[in-house]
């Protein structure tokens, strides 16, 4: 079926193009099939009245961390505190909570304007630590979540597999749920995961701790035999690289690298501790970096050099992650706010590029490839953000980019097209009370 789409604006989401003016889109099924600026609208156009943009890639989330945000900040400490308490979320969950929760959440997502979300999914086994009967009941309830909230996945099923790289530390209580024991049971258990419409299969490593080096030689060759993408949590703690310096003389990186983690379907995630010539081997293997920025200042990880990603030409994306906020706007500026604070200069990130950061090149990140742009024969996944509130009132359609990039908030998205159809419309997702689905499944995990 075709629906004609009037853009009163719209970026196309080309590095350095212009917004367009009065765009006619039409989409026939799931993909772009036309877009024509300076048009008349049709009679029976969808009138878009805003900037209209590609859909935005969340290229990194724990779905189930939605359920601590607001309740991590009542005490002082670090990265590994905080994970005290997410570990006692973790104990909580079951397939049927964990499938409503990410419902929740995904759906919270998509009206924020994500299109698309690579979910870092390690929490595999039942409470005890043992398979369930069905050895991918959490994988599937991911899975069962985005699409019933409306959003394209990137199940990155994770191999998670010690404790440290303390080979003396055992796993304790709630990371028996991560892991499959070794690596042989965590890829027959991953091949058991079978895409569907608007969900691909893809791997990760959780980290150098968690998974022996070679162990993630054969998690590299699972993804490259599938095609599929891996991801790694690298460098997000000055602990972990001096732990791993000190087990085996090189950074985390560097050993990725030399186990063949690196390459044009890698995304290292936080990538907030690195060397030059990590920055390096990330540009000439391909491989893209995923940037929290509302994670990392909530964990106090420290803020990415971003700067020599864009220097060296290292792609990027933003990520949710632990969802202390979800807002790709407040992601997206974040990486060019940042720096200013960290360089005492303004303007290393221009606003085409960061959203193109949050579109394209995330979306390339989780293995959509044909979405991120507004272009024939793309996937049809696009967001209108309305320029009407008091936060964008008065935007220049000129500026419109530079607007929405720093002053809009998900509140201001208005319409969300995931694969042509319609998830989000006036501002409210369409089948879901999300402020409502959140407040119970959230009491619901923690009575
Ligand atoms: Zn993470």
């Amino acid at each position: 079926m075709t629906t004609t789409y009037w853009c009163e604006l719209a970026w196309l989401g080309d590095l350095g193009g212009a917004v367009e003016q009065s765009v006619t889109l039409t989409v026939d099924g799931d993909r772009i099939t036309g877009v024509e600026a300076g048009t008349t609208a049709a009679a029976d156009a969808v009138r878009l009245d805003g900037l209209t943009i590609p859909g935005l890639a969340n290229g990194h989330s724990h779905a189930f961390h939605r359920a601590l945000r607001g309740r991590t900040h009542g005490d002082a400490g670090t990265f590994w505190t905080w994970r005290d308490t997410m570990y006692a979320l973790a104990d909580r969950l079951d397939p049927d909570t964990y499938r409503e929760l990410a419902t929740a959440t995904f759906a919270e997502m998509v009206q924020a304007g994500f299109t698309s979300v690579g979910e870092f999914h390690y929490l595999h086994h039942d409470r005890r630590g043992e398979r369930y009967t069905q050895p991918n009941a959490m994988g599937e309830a991911l899975l069962d979540a985005a699409a019933a909230a409306g959003i394209r996945i990137t199940l990155l099923d994770t191999c998670y597999l010690r404790a440290g790289l303390d080979a003396d530390v055992e796993l304790n209580h709630t990371q028996l749920r991560f892991s499959d024991g070794d690596v042989d049971a965590w890829a027959a258990r991953a091949d058991q995961l079978a895409g569907r419409a608007d969900a691909h299969i893809g791997a990760a490593i959780h980290s150098v701790r968690s998974v022996p080096s070679e162990a993630m030689s054969v998690v590299a060759e699972w993804s490259t035999s599938r095609s599929a993408v891996l991801h790694a949590h690298v460098s997000e703690q000055p602990a972990e690289n001096e732990q791993c310096n000190s087990v085996h003389g090189c950074t985390p990186i560097e050993l990725l690298d030399a186990r063949g983690v690196l390459g044009d379907r890698f995304t290292a995630v936080h990538a907030t501790h690195v060397t030059d010539h990590d920055v390096a081997l990330l540009h000439s293997s391909h491989s893209t970096c995923c940037i929290c920025p509302t994670t990392e200042r909530e964990l106090a990880d420290g803020i990415g050099p971003t700067e020599a990603f864009q220097a060296a030409g290292v792609a990027m994306s933003i990520g949710s992650d632990s969802h202390a906020v979800i807002d790709p706007f407040e992601e997206t500026r974040a990486i060019e706010l940042d720096q200013r604070l960290a360089s005492l200069r303004r303007g290393t990130h221009q606003p085409g590029e960061l959203l193109h950061i949050a579109s394209a090149s995330g979306c390339r990140s989780l293995g959509w490839r044909d979405a991120g742009r507004l272009a024939a024969g793309a996937l049809a996944d696009f967001v209108t953000v309305s320029l009407t509130s008091p936060r964008l009132a008065g935007t220049d359609p000129v500026h419109a980019v530079a607007a929405v990039v720093f002053a809009a908030t998900a509140s201001d998205v208005q319409h969300v097209v995931v694969g042509g159809t319609v998830v989000v419309a006036d501002g409210h997702h369409r089948s879901i009370d999300v402020g409502a689905e959140l407040s119970c499944t959230i009491a619901a995990v923690w009575s």
